[in-house]
Formats: C-alpha cells, structure tokens, sequence
C-alpha cells in the first residue's frame, strides 16, 4: 500500500475513534456526532497526540475538535468571491500574477476554522479536472507568473496527481514559481518525510522550475521534531518553505503565543509570511474570529518579541477585493489599511483608513 494510502487509512474520523484518544463527555460526544455529519472530521493519530486530554481548552483541541458554536449558521460559505474568480472549474484567476488551482478537497486533518468548510472533505464541484485545460489558460494568459496549488490539502494528492501538475506547469516558460499550498508538514509530516517517491518528485521539478511550499503553521505544540524532519527533507529537495497563519481565538490570540510560533518556525528553516485575520466563513466565525482592532494590538505586541525575519509578516485579511493588509490604528478606533493584492487594478497600493466598532471582525 502507497504510503500515503496507509496513513490516511489511519486517520480517525468519529467519535468511537476520538474515544480512544480522548475523555469525551457524553454531551461532547453527541454534539461532535452531529457535527460531523454536516462538517467532516478527520484527524492523524499522530496530530491528536499533541493534545493534552486534560485541558479541555487545549489549542490543537481548538484546532480539530469540532467547538461549540460550529453549527451556528452565522458568516457566510464563500468568503472572499472564490465562486466569480474561477475562470475554469477548479481554477481561479483574482490578482493579475496568481492563478490559483482547487487540486482537491481532501485534507489529512480538517481544520475547523477552515474558509472552504462549503468543500473541504464532502463536496468535489469546485475542484479541478482538467490539467491540460488550465494550462492552455495559464499559457495564454503571460501576465500570470505563478501558479498555487491549494486545495484541499494539495500534498494529499497521489504522488502521480503531483507528478502531473509540476510536469505540466513547470513547462511554461512566463511562470516564475510553482506554489503548494499544504498542511501536511504540520498534520502529517510522515507522508513527507518517509514518501522517497515523493521527495524525488519536487526534486526533479525543482530543478525546472521552484517550487515553493506555503505552510501553515498555528501553534507552537505543532512545531516539532516530525514537523521539522519534514521541513528538513523539503528544504533538501531545494523548496523554499514558507508559513501563513490565521489568528485564531483560544490558540493564537496572545502576543507570547504568536511571537513563539514565528520566532520557532525561523529557527527550523520556515519564512513566516502571512498572519491572516480569520474569515468570517460559515461554521467558524463565531468559535475563531477575535475583532480587528484586538488583533492589531496583539500582532504589534508579538512583533516587540520578535526577530526581524519573523517580524517579515504581513497582518491581512483575504477580502472580497484584495488582500488588505491591517497596519496599525492612527487615532482612537481608525483603522490604517493597505491594500497588500488588490482584484481590481484602482486599488493597487491603496491606503485607507477606516473608523471600527471595538468587536468589528471584518470589513
Ligand atoms: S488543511 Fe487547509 S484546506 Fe484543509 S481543512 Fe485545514 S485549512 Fe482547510
């Protein structure tokens, strides 16, 4: 069996599995049930280990156990107009450089304050199906100069699925870069690590064209010896390894926390790149999202901690629009922002700055 087959044959995905794990009230396990059934679970022994089963409010619990208000309904399925900038089905094309691919809708682990939660483990409608399609646009379209594979997770795909993406693109000469968006590091860091086929595939390609892995790091306890083995064996294929998180409520939202985890992920090879304000997608507002103005002071307090190659961050939100990068408040409750990417080419570089309510999430 392919390895990767067989770790995500090991993955636990109910609430008998949990059990094992973890001490479980009868009301937890109920309303987990429940859960699951509208928004799946899936979770790597080896990732539910990093939980403490005393601490009820422990950070990687936060991270993959379904909480409280994950049925809510407040906040919306598609938060930042996936739906309008798909070009091909499973493609799309927003800012101008980028195009971005929905390889899959499979993860190791799902992640509930997940943005695509609407897909993720259940729905195939959005995710790509023709390579050879995407190309040609890409191919016709020189002023895009690279091309992320997300997902999904786009490291759960079969090695023979990755083959054929980076054969495909590294191809086209107008592109820069080959992004991979993926957890996997972080929840599965064996299928890296033991999986020679697929550290000689992003070898070969490597040396094509760059391939660039855009982690996703949350939380110091994730960052261990596995984590960095699998970082160890990515850099060795000559990737450059960079990490985006999301603040998020009860696992990020301290100054110490996050200046950790960026300082942390420096020291093992890692570039922190983006810290994003977490969206207001349905089934995960109202248990992740801290307000603006909350986050702002707690990124700037981070950064006083921080190293200045942890401190390359940039706080944004993945807005409708653009990416808007969140720069500090000017007088009371304004708000600077700055346009980071912008869809909508009048927007580019654009400053503006924005009065807040003190629990305002989003804009
Ligand atoms: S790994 Fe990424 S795509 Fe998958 S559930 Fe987590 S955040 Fe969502």
């Amino acid at each position: 069996m392919a390895i990767l087959n067989r770790l995500l044959s090991e993955c636990i995905r109910d609430v008998d599995g949990l059990n094992s794990y973890l001490k479980l009230t009868s009301d937890d396990a109920k309303r987990i049930g429940e859960i699951s059934e509208r928004y799946p679970i899936c979770i790597p022994p080896y990732y539910l280990k990093l939980i403490d089963p005393e601490n009820p409010d422990d950070p990687i619990r936060r991270i993959c156990i379904p909480g409280t208000q994950e049925l809510s309904g407040a906040g919306v399925e598609d938060t930042s107009g996936e739906g309008d900038n798909t070009v091909i089905r499973g493609m799309q094309h927003k800012y101008r450089q980028t195009a971005l691919i929905l390889t899959t809708n499979q993860c190791s682990m799902y992640c509930r304050f997940c943005f695509r939660k609407r897909m993720v483990g259940y729905s195939e409608h959005e995710t790509a199906e023709h390579v050879r399609e995407m190309a040609d646009y890409v191919t016709r379209h020189t002023e895009i100069n690279n091309v992320l594979l997300s997902g999904g997770d786009a490291l759960i795909n079969p090695n023979s699925v990755i083959e054929t993406y980076l054969e495909t693109f590294s191809q086209i000469p107008a592109l820069d870069f080959i992004r991979i968006g993926t957890r996997t590091p972080v929840v599965l860091p064996m299928r890296i690590y033991e999986d020679e086929e697929l550290l000689g595939i992003l070898k070969k390609y490597n040396r094509k064209k760059q391939i660039l892995i855009v982690t996703h790091f949350n939380h110091p306890n994730e960052v261990t010896s596995e984590a960095k083995r699998a970082v160890d064996a990515l850099i060795e294929c000559g990737c450059i390894v960079r990490n985006q998180t999301v603040l998020l409520k009860g696992v990020s939202d301290d100054p110490k926390t996050l200046a950790r985890l960026l300082n942390m992920l420096v020291s093992i090879g890692v570039i922190p790149y983006y810290v994003f304000q977490c969206r207001p997608a349905r089934g995960a507002l109202d248990e992740f999202q801290i307000p603006i103005l909350k986050g702002s002071a707690i990124v700037e307090e981070a950064k006083s901690m921080m190293n200045g190659q942890a401190k390359s961050i940039h706080y944004c939100m993945s807005h409708v629009t653009g990416k808007i990068e969140i720069l500090g408040p000017v007088e009371g409750n304004k708000m600077l922002f700055k346009y980071h990417q912008a869809k909508y080419a009048e927007d580019n570089s654009r400053i503006f700055v924005q009065e807040l309510a003190p629990d305002q999430c989003w804009l």
